[in-house]
């Protein structure tokens, strides 16, 4: 009984403080049989991964293959959610170079909807403000093949219920993320209740933190998730833009 794959890691490509074989050597330590390296996305002001690094990011992962075979390494990104249409920062040029797309609200992110931007940056939780959000994510989850909701309710009060509605019609694969869950144990309980996979990542940014499921794990006991629903316990996850092998498929 394990969890194998944790698929939401940072590394110095964006804001993380270790190398894509840092992650790669804990992984193979911790007994973990997949990762996915999923720097920031394109359009975060701050620390964006930037397009001209895709290929020697790849170039790491395919030294890690040869160093740590036991590991399969995904390229993908933690994309930015823009706007409530569900645009988001990864344009079809560059889903070809990425195995695996994460998405999620994140704050200082270029091109994001001005309204959009400064309620949920000003704190705002007003019924306008909640339709907007759960419309971002709906909509993200519906226009775009989105492997992982990542951390939904962070800074972007939503309807959870719409939301786990979405993933689950979708595939996609709505998280639970090991550095902290800002949703409340009854909007967990509605998301298991609309039968939504959840999968549990670290969100680790630095190496020693990959495989860290605890924060995940506390809250799946406590809420009672059946762990028939954790997508990355004792199996491997399926996901839209993931062929087993590695090639993305677009
Ligand atoms: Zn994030
Ligand atoms: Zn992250």
């Amino acid at each position: 009984m394990a969890f194998l794959g944790d698929y939401h890691t940072h590394t110095v490509f964006s804001h993380g403080k270790g190398s894509i074989e840092d992650s790669a050597f804990k992984a193979a330590r911790t007994g973990l049989r997949e990762i996915a390296v999923t720097d920031h996305g394109f359009n975060h002001m701050t620390f964006g991964v930037r397009r001209r690094e895709i290929p020697f990011m790849r170039a790491q992962i395919n030294e890690c293959a040869v160093k740590y075979p036991s590991v399969k390494v995904y390229l993908g990104v933690e994309a930015n959610i823009l706007n409530s249409k569900g645009k988001i920062d990864v344009r079809e040029s560059d889903k070809p170079n990425l195995d695996i797309i994460v998405c999620g609200y994140h704050k200082l992110v270029h091109g994001s909807q001005f309204s959009y931007f400064w309620s949920n940056n000003l704190g705002l939780g007003s019924a306008k403000t909640i339709a907007r959000n759960t419309d971002a994510y709906v909509n993200a989850v519906m226009n775009n093949k989105i492997d992982i909701l990542s951390h939904p309710g962070n800074c972007c009060k939503c309807d959870i219920r719409e939301v786990a509605r979405a993933c689950k019609h979708f595939k996609t694969y709505f998280e639970l993320n090991g550095k902290r869950i800002y949703l409340t144990d009854s909007e967990l309980e509605t998301a298991a209740s609309e039968g939504c996979e959840f999968i549990c990542d670290s969100d680790a940014h630095r190496a020693g933190r990959v495989g860290d499921f605890s924060v995940a794990l506390a809250r799946i006991e406590r809420v009672k998730i059946p762990f028939g629903q954790i997508a990355n316990f004792d199996r491997l996850p399926v996901f839209v833009n993931v062929k087993r092998g590695g090639a993305a498929d677009e």
